[in-house]
């Protein structure tokens, strides 16, 4: 069973006072609350996250996301991309935060897709919509420069991220990586991917979700120019000759 719905309340109030998150309204928190409570449900039966007990839950998948859908906030963006958004994270939680905001997750497994659209019907979150494609087919299709954003976690390395994310972004938008505590020798080594992708590091902002001793980053890029038409290239090429 997960929280009773005052309990996580009460526990998400109190992260989001001590972590510097907004506190959140009743419609979202009631949002967020359904997205874990299926989540809980459905990962008896189906393997979609390591992270299944509630305090976790709460912290290392929610929290998390709040942080990033903080930033998108800040950056206005009104369109986002998750690539390889798995079970939803960090789509489901800031498309239940940001209902301006129209998400779309997008994963090249069709049974989570499936999952995420269950998920936010069930949560009255309407401003989704999942697609089941790989990122590298994906990004050459209408689907390419048509997002203010783009956003990723535990996906893949920096350099990879970079070429399987940018092409998505609309020049002037922002690519916003989710990364732990290699994130500083990740954007390093990532540098020369950037320049090839038409982006600039904008910002490397660290936060800390309450409770945890993990150092958490968010690597904030800013798209200048276009992406080659021959980016992304294939997967096998994008990994064994990262950029
Ligand atoms: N972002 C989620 C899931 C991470 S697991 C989280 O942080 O919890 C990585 C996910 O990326 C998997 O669901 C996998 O199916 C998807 N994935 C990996 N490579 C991909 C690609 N090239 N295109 C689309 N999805 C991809």
């Amino acid at each position: 069973m997960f929280y009773i719905k005052e309990e996580f309340e009460k526990e998400l109030c109190d992260i989001c006072r001590r972590g510097g998150l907004p506190q959140y309204g009743g419609e979202s928190v009631q949002k967020l609350f359904t997205i874990c409570e299926i989540l809980d449900e459905r990962s008896k039966s189906f393997n979609l996250t390591a992270i299944t007990e509630p305090w976790a839950v709460v912290r290392k998948h929610i929290a998390d996301c709040l942080y990033f859908a903080e930033a998108l906030r800040c950056e206005g963006a009104k369109s986002l991309i998750d690539v390889g958004s798995g079970a939803g994270f960090p789509s489901l939680p800031t498309a239940a935060v940001l209902p301006d905001t129209a998400v779309t997750a997008l994963d090249s497994t069709a049974k989570k897709v499936a999952y995420m659209k269950e998920c936010a019907a069930a949560a009255g979150i309407s401003n989704f919509d999942g697609i089941a494609g790989r990122a590298e087919e994906a990004a050459h299709t209408a689907l390419r420069e048509s997002f203010d954003a783009a956003g990723a976690r535990a996906v893949a390395s920096l350099r990879v991220l970079l070429e399987l994310c940018t092409p998505f972004v609309r020049v002037g938008g922002t690519f916003i990586a989710m990364k732990g505590a290699a994130a500083l020798e990740e954007a390093e080594e990532a540098k020369s991917a950037a320049k090839v992708l038409g982006c600039e590091l904008a910002e490397c902002r660290q936060y800390f979700i309450p409770d945890l001793e993990e150092k958490r980053f968010l690597l904030i890029y800013r798209k200048i120019s276009p992406v080659k038409a021959m980016h992304p290239r294939n997967y096998s090429q994008i990994t064994k000759k990262p950029l």
